[in-house]
């Protein structure tokens, strides 16, 4: 029996083999758009999804490939399609399963760009989301109705980094019979996978963690194979005739994998929101130390929040794997190989004590980004929340006097080194 390899193993390897041209080690970028048919009668079969093979890289690409199988096989998923960027992946997870005057109820703790583009953005193809608290199950419960396709939340959402009961959302979903999609960038599969929980679909920004190192946008859609999608008339995409392939049923066709090729065949050949083959290798270099970038980022996240927690200066942290977090126990249960390296404080100096911190840091990054090997920071109310009234701000998890910190994989010294200098001049007054 062939040997089920672990987690360190499948980062470096899954998906990828020597090349069969030249023998290169390292997966080569297919820096192609288009690849030559055998003759007429190769060409037919791929163009009619009888054969599986490569056409244009809009659709498909060997080297984007290998990162989509890297990713499914990390994830316990059976495919994957890899996106231009997270917000990409979010659409293409969404577009096989609506249509006009659907919805998708979503939790109301989610990345700031994920709300506004489900509160504004998906309305121009006629579907809406609505926002509930995904801890409260029978808020959930309520919201669902004849037009709900699907549930979404993240495993670790952020500012505050409020832990997901995966399993409680997935069993609402599955009473529904609908999908449920989770967001996993925060939480990477390393520390958590949520198909294990009962997810239906995982994406991801690729653009983070996965990558580790700030250098290209990209998202992934993974699909566990799980979900029956003709039990309902509710997706016709998948379970009914499909005209632009001559009446293809994709779930009766591809079986398990027809989400998979749905994404492919449909959703990336008509929204061409496509990862390109320099961004996956960019990606498939990061992923290769995923386990060992989390593990460092959890270890400096867990010792730099406890203290914070201890410093003067400091009102409150909201970090899961703080023994103190109200999320504690479900962090111990969902991800218990850590609460990921994002999290916020606040500074009993309010917002002038916030603005003067982060521009005092020196060692950290003053950005709106996450996920990089480098600590990054940012004041939300002064930036990414600026817009929004004070109110709103506080129920955001992203008050005036709230800093969110990204840990990096530095050496923790010198991040509380640096921290604690600029604590000292936010706080000096005058
Ligand atoms: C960054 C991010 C996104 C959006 O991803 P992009 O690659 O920036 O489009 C979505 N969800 C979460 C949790 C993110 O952190």
């Amino acid at each position: 029996m062939a040997r089920q390899y672990g987690f360190d193993t499948l980062q470096v390897h899954a998906g990828s083999q020597p090349d069969p041209a030249t023998g290169a080690r390292q997966t080569p970028i297919y820096q192609t758009t288009a690849y030559v048919f055998r003759d007429a009668d190769h060409a037919a079969a791929l163009f009619n999804l009888q054969e599986v093979g490569f056409i244009y890289s809009r659709l498909t690409n060997p080297t984007v490939a290998v990162l989509q199988e890297r990713i499914a096989t990390l994830e316990g998923g059976i495919g994957a399609v890899c996106c231009s960027s997270g917000h990409a992946a979010q659409l293409m997870a969404l577009f096989p399963l609506m249509g006009p005057g659907t919805n998708v109820v979503a939790s109301n703790r989610l990345y700031g760009g994920t709300i506004q583009q489900f509160t504004n953005t998906i309305r121009k193809f006629g579907w809406s989301a609505k926002f509930v608290d995904f801890h409260d199950i029978d808020a959930i419960r309520a919201a669902i109705d004849e037009n709900t396709r699907a549930l979404f939340c993240e495993t670790i959402a952020n500012p505050g980094g409020v832990i997901t009961d995966i399993d409680a959302v997935a069993g609402v979903a599955g009473e529904a019979g609908l999908p449920l999609i989770v967001d996993n960038t925060s939480a990477t599969p390393w520390l958590c996978r949520p198909i294990e929980h009962g997810a239906t679909l995982v994406v991801h920004s690729t653009t983070k963690y996965m990558t580790g190192n700030g250098t290209v946008t990209g998202g992934a859609v993974v699909d566990s194979g799980s979900f029956d999608w003709s039990a309902s008339d509710r997706f016709p995409s998948l379970s009914e005739p499909e005209p632009a392939y001559h009446g293809l049923r994709f779930h009766e066709t591809f079986g398990n994998l027809a989400f998979t090729f749905y994404g492919i065949a449909v959703g990336l050949r008509d929204l061409g929101m496509t990862m390109n083959p320099q961004a996956a290798h960019y990606t498939l270099l990061g992923i290769e130390t995923l386990s060992l970038r989390m593990k460092k980022h959890v270890e400096n996240a867990e010792r730099i929040a406890a203290w914070l927690e201890e410093h003067p200066a400091v009102r409150e942290v909201s970090y899961a794997g703080l023994p103190s977090s109200p999320w504690y126990g479900l962090k111990e249960r969902i991800c218990p190989k850590g609460a990921g390296a994002l999290f916020t404080f606040a500074l009993k100096g309010g917002y002038e004590a916030c603005v003067r911190f982060v521009d005092a840091l020196e060692l950290f990054s003053h950005v709106a980004n996450l996920g990089d090997t480098r600590s990054l920071v940012i004041h939300p109310a002064s930036t990414t929340h600026r817009q929004l009234t004070e109110a709103q701000q506080i129920a955001a998890g992203a008050g005036p006097d709230v800093i969110r910190v990204s840990i990096g994989i530095e050496d923790a010294e010198d991040l509380i080194a640096d921290l604690e200098q600029a604590l000292e001049k936010a706080m000096a007054t005058g």
